[in-house]
């Protein structure tokens, strides 16, 4: 079977060096095993993608001398699959609607801690306190037929207990990387969101069905994505997806230790274009041979 690697921006911005050495890192991986590299558009993010994003990304991309399969697939054309992939999780019993606002999340979250500590999943942030979770079916109902909106989230207690013990197989890059066998601990980001109230999906949820359905074998990414492993896995799991091997590599950073932004003006691919460097300049600074 051959390896399949893909590089999956999201159009929200500019590429950066960060995004070319998550690139160049996959397209290299693919060509060193005669494998396939394809480009997946993360566009699902309506208010924050645009058109003129993705035109200036397969510039960039091409402009580093890339190629890929065309077309790239551009999530936004695949909301239908999306959502019966939800469909499938909800039949089920996995699924439910969480009506509350960002801000009423926020309440409920800062009554939970003013009562004691409250747990946040591995980015961070606080988790979902589970409310929606408790509500009837007619008052769902009387929520459904007044047109609030909802979001889907994942009942995780219930999916975790239909699941055993999971692992992904990681392949960290350098020293201080977990590498080998992974526990996956989906749990600790509580109920996620599988369906946004403006769109029929989520990062995690697209970003499974699109591997599966594309055939990756091999998730080359950054770091910041290694916890969100746990519940790709799960997801996998519950609707009878292969499993990929992962390895997530190392984040570029500014001269003061973050992580690059796309506001980042320093680093962006454009910006260094446009001041002379070469492809084979942007290599050296991301260091790769
Ligand atoms: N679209 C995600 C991002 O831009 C990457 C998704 C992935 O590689 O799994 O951060």
């Amino acid at each position: 079977m051959p390896s399949v690697f893909r590089f999956a921006p999201s159009p929200n911005g500019y590429l950066h060096l960060g995004h070319a050495y998550s690139a160049l890192l996959n397209f290299d991986s693919a060509r060193a095993v005669g494998g396939k590299f394809l480009l997946r558009i993360e566009d699902i993010d309506a208010a924050r993608c645009s058109v003129e994003f993705e035109s200036a990304i397969y510039e960039d991309l091409a402009w580093l001398g890339l190629s890929w399969e065309t077309p790239a697939r551009r999530q936004s054309e695949h909301l239908a699959g999306y959502r019966e992939a939800v469909e499938r999780l909800s039949a089920q019993g996995l699924v439910y609607p969480a009506f509350e606002s960002r801000a009423e999340i926020a309440i409920l979250v800062a009554e939970r801690e003013a009562a004691g500590a409250w747990p946040r999943d591995p980015d961070g942030t606080p988790l979902y306190p589970g409310t929606a979770r408790a509500l009837t079916a007619e008052e769902r109902q009387r929520l459904t037929d007044r047109g609030a909106p909802y979001a889907l989230r994942l009942d995780m207690a219930a999916a975790r207990a239909r699941v055993g013990e999971l692992f992904w197989i990681e392949q960290a890059e350098g020293p201080g990387g977990e590498t080998g066998q992974i526990v996956a601990r989906p749990e600790t980001w509580g109920d996620v969101i599988l369906a946004r109230k403006e769109t029929p999906t989520s990062y995690h949820l697209s970003v499974v069905i699109d591997d599966a359905l594309q055939g990756v074998t091999d998730v080359v990414r950054g770091h910041d994505l290694f916890h969100a492993t746990s519940v790709h896995r799960l997801l996998q799991q519950l609707l009878g997806l292969p499993q990929p091997s992962y390895r997530h590599h190392r984040l570029l950073l500014d001269d003061r230790g973050q992580k690059l932004s796309k506001s980042t003006d320093a680093s962006g691919l454009r910006e260094l274009r446009a001041a002379g460097a070469t492809p084979a300049d942007i290599r050296r600074l991301v260091g790769l041979p």
